[in-house]
């Protein structure tokens, strides 16, 4: 079977910053309280009474050339077949490198495993069982949408085409999986 080349596009102008996706993913990987897998952090702009809020995705981006795994000494976090970054817990010694080496801040230390986790766009437990991402399926707004850019008739390929897609910190060239589709201006919040 054809590698995939997974995608995954977070709308600005569509996300209404309610949270359901970080809640979901805290709840699907038994994140602790205090800990985030994935934030959608709110901004204030404007001046009174023009005010507008806007939002932004933070999450691991699964870069291509990812450095958390080539600072990793034990090899436990690694890239699987199809450009994931992943991280294997059995040889995670908590060394903190990839920590300190990932750029997104992505990267933490979960306290009740004593492990590294981060995003894994869900894939033990929904992608490789041909499910969306939790937090893909549960945006009221669908504000996020991932699939494989090889089928060139998915969502997520078409999307891809039609926008502006920004890249974050595109400047780095770890060449992230995951883009944002940009505010447009004028837009309301
Ligand atoms: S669930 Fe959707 S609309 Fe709500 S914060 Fe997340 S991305 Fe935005
Ligand atoms: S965002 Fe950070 S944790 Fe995720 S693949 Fe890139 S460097 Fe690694
Ligand atoms: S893809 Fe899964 S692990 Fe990643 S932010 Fe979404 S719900 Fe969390």
């Amino acid at each position: 079977m054809m590698p995939k080349h997974y995608r995954l596009l977070y709308d600005e102008n569509a996300c209404i910053g309610c949270q359901a996706c970080s809640v979901a993913c805290r709840v699907e990987h038994g994140v602790p309280e205090d800990f985030f897998r994935l934030q959608v952090r709110m901004e204030l702009h404007g001046v009174f009474p023009h005010l507008g809020m806007s939002y932004e995705r933070m999450a691991c981006v699964m870069c291509e050339d990812a450095p958390c795994v080539s600072v990793c000494p034990t090899f436990a976090s690694f890239q699987d077949k199809e450009g994931l970054v992943h991280i294997d817990e059995r040889v995670c010694i908590t060394c903190k490198y990839c920590i300190l080496a990932c750029p997104y801040h992505a990267r933490f230390i979960n306290p009740l495993k004593n492990v590294v986790e981060k995003c894994d766009f869900c894939y033990e437990s929904r992608v490789s069982k041909a499910l969306l991402p939790v937090c893909v399926s549960i945006c009221p707004t669908e504000a996020l949408i991932f699939g494989d850019m090889s089928q060139t008739d998915s969502l997520v390929c078409k999307t891809s085409q039609k926008e502006t897609l920004i890249f974050p910190k595109a400047h780095l060239k770890t060449k992230p999986k995951v883009a944002c589709i940009p505010r447009r201006k004028g837009a309301k919040s």
